[in-house]
């Protein structure tokens, strides 16, 4: 086969597969390029509304403006550490999962709904912690619910800290996180009623 500079032009298919040019070959390429069963499924809920879930589907896909995101497109900070611990930078799996402020949230509400508290690195383990349990189904629906409204009023408690310099104290937030997961939850059809107080000390069944 003559390699040299005198070999005549010709077309080279630089797709999946062989490197001969077919159906197959550019079929292979797209369903290559489109696997989604790598791809994270974010489960949604029934009863959450959407721009508390919105805001956990983008914070999967790393997709809110932390600090750490700003410094990645070269945008100047006085500093990008954690403004609610002061104790990292502030990055998605920081902001949920190893700051210390959220993780007396996660402590709050692992008391309140009975089970053990979260413990994980990555934002990942968030969205799965629900599976993690071992209680019944219609509980497990529940409490992923509770976390995609703990994330999402976290987040408010990181803005209201950055820009009005104001502490949300934990209390506070797991109060707010109980009242509106009770408020959206009986406001939704088809979901069992359920009193405050049940609410409160988390009989669900
Ligand atoms: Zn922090």
């Amino acid at each position: 086969m003559d390699v040299g500079p005198n070999r005549p032009d010709h077309w080279v298919w630089a797709g999946a597969g062989t490197n001969k040019f077919s159906v197959a070959a550019v079929r292979e390429l797209l369903e290559r390029d489109h696997e989604v069963s790598k791809w994270r499924i974010i489960e949604w809920s029934k009863w959450v509304p959407r721009k508390c879930q919105i805001f956990f589907w983008r914070a999967e896909m790393n997709r809110i403006p932390t600090l750490e995101a700003f410094q990645i497109r070269n945008i100047p900070l006085s500093s990008v550490h954690c403004s609610c611990c002061g104790g990292g930078i502030e990055t998605i799996d920081h902001l949920f999962t190893s700051c210390g402020y959220t993780a007396m949230v996660w402590d709050g509400l692992a008391s309140w709904c009975k089970i053990h508290r979260f413990s994980g690195s990555k934002f990942e383990d968030v969205v799965d912690f629900h599976n993690s349990l071992s209680v019944p189904t219609a509980k497990k629906d529940v409490i992923h619910g509770i976390v995609i409204i703990a994330c999402w009023r976290i987040w408010k408690a990181r803005n209201e800290k950055m820009f009005s310099n104001k502490v949300v104290r934990i209390e506070e937030i797991i109060g707010e996180i109980k009242s509106f997961s009770f408020l959206w939850y009986c406001n939704r059809p088809r979901l069992k009623p359920i009193l405050w107080e049940d609410w409160c000390s988390f009989k669900l069944i």
